[in-house]
């Protein structure tokens, strides 16, 4: 399965972040098995159109979908020479497939940050100074390996040779294997290479309870932001102290302190839905009969694989899938109505899943 891992500086508030989400994903009623590993916690996707569903085509239960996050604790200064554990967090970030990265936006002078002073660029510098410089290293063993066999006539070679020529400055300039834009052909090899900034990011700036109501309104969000537009990466203010404690409330506590602070959804599931998105994660729905349920596949999906999720014989046994989209559920209110309305599709094997389709498989056992 994939996973987030979140990183960031010592005493960011990343176990407080880390804790919420276990807290919340314990309250799973189909949580599937007890945690395994304790730096793993599984989240609930909250997504208002499986109740929109569940409310047209009514089943016994409803079972939301649900995804990873990894805790990889304390990165410091000095990592990527090996410095306090250094090579094991970067190990763990390898391991992970996208990097929500945890920075302190908030004041408190009772917590000390190890730089000294709040600065969440600083933060982000120092994070991915420290990935960026393990990332040279590794293109430049790779080069060394690479530059001898493109002398010859090894076309793949020579093609690596060209992209790891085209990284090797970036790095050197501070910046990201994910601020470059590769061509069709590049994205492979540059895959390959398994460099930890070619990992798609999200920023998550950890804000004081106060600005919870208005996170975009927390005065270090702006400069996060536009620090970290060449990135193409979001950023998302959250305050994970309060989202702890909500995590910990019941559905009547929580409602009342949600209402208090003037915010429809708890920030936890602005977070969840963005690092679903960041991994490159869709859902499509299932409806009525025993239960109603969300079901996550890898953005580009064919229909058959998409069935395999359910379950192997779906696959194995595939025919054709019966879709029609959220959208037009939604405004025609029955299956039948949206058949009428010509908007009921019958799609075969090489159909590629959308995001919200509701779909029934037909399949031979
Ligand atoms: P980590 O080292 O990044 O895992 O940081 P922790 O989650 O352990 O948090 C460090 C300290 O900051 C703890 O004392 C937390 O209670 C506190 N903390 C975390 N988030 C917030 C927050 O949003 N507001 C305030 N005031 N304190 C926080």
């Amino acid at each position: 399965a994939l996973t987030a891992g979140i990183v960031g500086l010592p005493n960011v508030g990343k176990s407080t972040l880390f804790n919420a989400i276990t807290k919340a994903g314990a309250e799973m009623a189909n949580y599937p098995f007890a945690t395994i590993d304790p730096n793993v916690g599984m989240v609930e996707v909250p997504d208002k159109r499986l109740d929109r569903i569940q409310e047209l085509i009514p089943a016994k239960k409803v079972v939301p979908t649900t995804f990873e996050f990894t805790d990889i604790a304390g990165i410091v200064k000095g990592a990527s020479k090996g410095e306090g554990l250094g090579n094991k967090f970067l190990e763990n970030i390898r391991q992970v497939d996208a990097i929500v990265h945890v920075v302190r936006a908030f004041d408190d002078d009772n917590i000390t940050h190890v730089t000294g002073k709040i600065d969440p660029i600083d933060d982000i510098e120092t994070i991915n100074l420290e990935l960026g410089l393990s990332d040279l290293e590794a293109v430049d063993k790779r080069l060394a390996k690479v530059q001898r066999a493109a002398k010859g006539s090894d076309k793949e070679a020579k093609a690596e040779l060209a992209v790891l020529e085209k990284i090797k400055p970036v790095l050197e300039a501070g910046k990201g294997v994910r601020t470059i834009d590769f061509s069709e052909d590049e994205l492979p090899i540059v895959k390959g290479l398994f460099l930890l900034t070619s990992k798609p990011v999200l920023y998550v700036a950890n804000i004081a309870e106060d600005d919870m109501s208005d996170p975009d309104g927390n005065k270090y969000i702006q400069s996060i932001r536009d620090y970290v537009k060449d990135e193409g990466a979001e950023v998302i203010g959250v305050a994970a102290a309060s989202e702890e404690e909500i995590a910990e409330m019941d559905d009547d506590e929580k409602s009342e302190f949600l209402e208090m602070e003037g915010v429809e959804e708890p920030g936890l599931n602005r977070l969840i839905r963005a690092s679903y998105k960041l991994l490159g994660l869709e859902t499509f729905f299932t409806a009525g009969g025993k239960e109603t349920r969300a079901w996550t596949y890898k953005k580009g999906t064919k229909a058959p694989q998409a069935a395999g999720i359910i379950h192997s014989d779906f696959e194995r046994g595939f025919i054709r899938a019966e879709v029609m989209s959220f959208e037009d559920l939604d405004e025609h209110e029955t299956q039948a109505a949206v058949r009428e309305a010509g908007k009921l599709r019958l799609e075969g094997k090489d159909y590629v899943m959308q995001d919200g389709d509701v779909v029934e498989f037909r399949f031979n056992v």
